[in-house]
């Protein structure tokens, strides 16, 4: 085996690396790619550990009861059970009894596929994935604001370029520490680094100001800052006049948070939000960026339009070194939801709810427009919905693991065991995987060939290193045998360079048009940023520098109003309840649970508290906590320190069992995005005593 250059498994900034093989055993090597410059986390490093590992499924899982253990059963056995279940299923049923959910891990060529294959072959418009938990109200949020939604509109170098950085709700140090060379490099050329999180993180700890808000406020923050650049006349009025429409009716909005008003609703003193709005409004060009904690909320998608609103009216967006962008968490979150993976999209960015989207699409697809599903349920409603008049029966689930990763898990795990069919896709026995009716392992990411889009809207290529275990088909070859099973053999190549290719066709004059690239061109390049719709073409690494997507060119504010969380603290839950990564995990933990060194770096949930709190409740360092919120209740250890506000609890969430977070957070949805508001919710914390008396 030679080296081969591919990509990390993990999140979003998709690092360059090498696999290569040495003394039998696969490793990785640096590489030196745009995003990375040579740089991994221990979660990259330590990536192809899992190739060889022991829990390893390599052969189809099968439940014949309810109640019985999965069993070991041969690939044509299990793939019969599942297609002849699924068409019973919708035959008694109708076939929107029929689900999909996916995941943001996939390929874009296994989310394409994945789309197709519910909409032609199921017939079923109800397939989402748990992308709908990452980047949801961003992508409506930019979508409101530009027309188009790109997580990052710029590349991430541009963040080294900017004379001030404002962070908000992101701690990529923790999440994505190579990115932080950026952050690095802008600090180190004289910038200002603003940091908003109610924990002092390991980012929040290098910024020049630390903003640390009561969970939930955001938008207040954002609101406060606009008010004092107002009264302070550092708005940019000509950006607002020539490449902006809406700003008038923001200056109510603007108008009703004055300092002190600002700092009595987010805990943050006037003087700091005076500090970050002199920061943003003297600069030539800032960057503001957001992440899951300001936009995991009942209210994420406004959250991210009040950012963007100061973007826009301190004239920081459609021009180099500025602009405001999202943190991508998800490996393939972006390319995810750009290629039908989502419940109201089709290839290409196309919406379901436009005819002539849908014509275009169905003429690719080969089928009448009338025949593709309209618009389906988004994750959390479709998990929540099963067992409900009208609700899911069968479900698919590939690359996901919904049990540990919704809100209300308590509540998702119950639904998930009221399947008529649980189907699951994975390569380990995910805590979801652990309850279906039926298991067929799939390739691991060195296993196939495809292309990612990472978080700045670059395709890139990752490759086959190694052939899967004997018998084992990549995602893609298993979506198009399941449709061949189903009588659609000839529109589900089972190649996926075939499945590119027609991709690429289907996303031709969408928004995110990938009509001018191909495999052999991403790995020329090195990755091309859509929109790129010709050969000729050279791709987009900066969007809107001349005008943005509207079709009057022209950005847009929205006058979104505050509102509190949906759930705030009171006499039986009286602090807040936040939740979010740590270095050593990933999303679920499925995969980084099960290699050695990352468990041994962080091997059990834990809830992080302020010492006053910990001597009110009598809880040492170590100590066992017992954490409840109106969902439920955990048990987990504690971490005691001053980085985070004495009002608030922090719980990472990528673990399962006892120390699951998600069976705390509250499923209450934006009406927009439909995020689940993971990232704020009231909780009471005590500690758990020994039969001594002992804590
Ligand atoms: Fe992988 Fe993300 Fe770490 Fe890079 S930062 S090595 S992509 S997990």
């Amino acid at each position: 085996m030679t080296a081969t250059p591919t990509h990390c498994p993990y999140c979003a900034l998709q690092c360059g690396m090498y696999l290569v093989e040495r003394n039998g055993a696969v490793q990785v090597e640096a590489r030196q790619f745009p995003t990375n410059k040579g740089g991994l986390c221990r979660k990259g490093w330590t990536s192809a550990e899992l190739l060889a590992h022991p829990d390893r499924l390599t052969v189809p899982l099968l439940r014949t009861q309810k109640d019985a253990p999965l069993q070991q059963v041969s690939w044509p056995h299990a793939l019969d059970f599942l297609v002849k279940r699924l068409q019973h299923i919708q035959q008694e049923y109708g076939p929107e009894s029929a689900g999909v959910f996916g995941g943001g891990g996939l390929t874009n060529e296994s989310a394409y596929l994945l789309g197709k294959f519910a909409r032609v072959a199921l017939r079923t418009p109800h397939i989402d994935y748990n992308g709908r938990y990452c980047m949801s109200s961003a992508a409506a949020a930019a979508n409101r604001a530009f027309g188009l939604d790109r997580g990052m509109p710029f590349p991430v170098a541009d963040i080294a370029e900017a004379e001030v950085v404002l962070l908000a709700g992101g701690n990529p140090a923790a999440a994505m520490p190579p990115i932080m060379q950026y952050f690095e490099q802008q600090k180190a050329r004289g910038g200002t680094l603003i940091v908003c999180d109610p924990r002092r993180t390991a980012t929040a700890a290098m910024a020049t100001l630390h903003l640390q808000p009561v969970p939930g406020t955001d938008m207040a923050l954002a609101y406060g800052i606009l008010h004092i650049a107002s009264r302070e006349n550092l708005l940019d009025h000509a950006f607002i006049r020539e490449r902006t429409s809406g700003f008038e009716e923001l200056r109510a909005q603007i108008a009703a948070f004055w300092p002190e008003r600002s700092e009595r609703i987010t805990g943050v003193p006037a003087a700091q939000i005076q500090q970050a709005a002199r920061m943003l409004g003297h600069a030539e060009r800032a960057i503001l960026l957001t992440a899951r904690g300001v936009e995991q909320q009942s209210k994420g998608v406004d959250n991210a339009l009040a950012f963007i609103n100061v973007a826009l009216a301190l004239g920081h967006a459609g021009k180099t070194g500025s602009g405001w962008g999202c943190i991508t968490g998800q490996g393939n979150g972006q390319g995810g939801r750009e290629h039908g993976q989502k419940a109201d999209q089709l290839p290409g960015y196309r919406s379901l709810a436009n005819p002539k989207h849908r014509a275009e699409v169905a003429a690719v697809w080969g089928i009448d427009p009338d025949a593709l599903p309209g618009p389906g349920l988004s994750a959390q409603e479709l998990l929540e919905g099963i067992g409900e008049e009208g609700g899911i029966k069968a479900l698919l689930v590939i690359g996901s693991n919904p049990a540990v990763s919704a809100a209300s898990a308590g509540v998702v795990q119950k639904r998930l065991e009221q399947l008529n069919l649980l189907a699951v896709a994975d390569f380990f026995l995910s805590e979801t995987a652990q309850k279906a009716d039926v298991v067929l392992p799939v390739a691991q990411w060195a296993e196939m060939e495809g292309t990612m889009t990472n978080l700045e809207g670059r395709v890139i290529r990752r490759r086959r290193a190694l052939p899967p275990p004997p018998g084992i088909p990549a995602d893609a070859a298993l979506i198009a045998e399941l449709a061949e099973r189903m009588g659609f053999r000839a529109q589900f190549p089972k190649d996926a360079e075939a499945v590119f290719e027609e991709l690429c066709r289907a996303s031709a004059g969408g928004l995110a048009d990938y009509a001018g690239l191909s495999w052999k061109r991403i790995e020329r390049e090195e990755g091309v940023f859509w929109p790129c719709p010709a050969p000729s073409h050279p791709g987009t690494p900066r969007l809107f520098l001349d005008r943005f997507a509207h079709p009057d060119g022209r950005a847009k504010f929205h006058a979104v109003r505050y509102r509190p969380a949906a759930e705030e603290p009171c006499s039986l839950y009286p602090l807040y309840l936040t939740t979010g990564r740590i270095m050593a995990q990933y999303q679920s933990g499925v995969q980084t649970r099960r290699v050695r060194t990352l468990h041994d770096m962080a091997p059990e949930a834990f809830v992080e508290l302020h010492p006053q709190l910990a001597q009110q409740h009598g809880i040492p360092e170590g100590g066992q906590v017992r954490v409840s919120t109106r969902r439920g209740t955990i048990e987990v250890k504690a971490r005691i320190t001053t980085d985070i506000r004495p009002d608030t609890l922090f719980i990472p969430f990528h673990f399962a069992g006892k120390g699951c977070a998600n069976l705390l957070t509250n499923s209450a949805l934006d009406p927009i995005s439909k995020m689940p508001e993971f990232k704020v919710c009231a909780a009471r914390i005590e500690a758990v005593l020994t039969p001594a008396g002992q804590n």
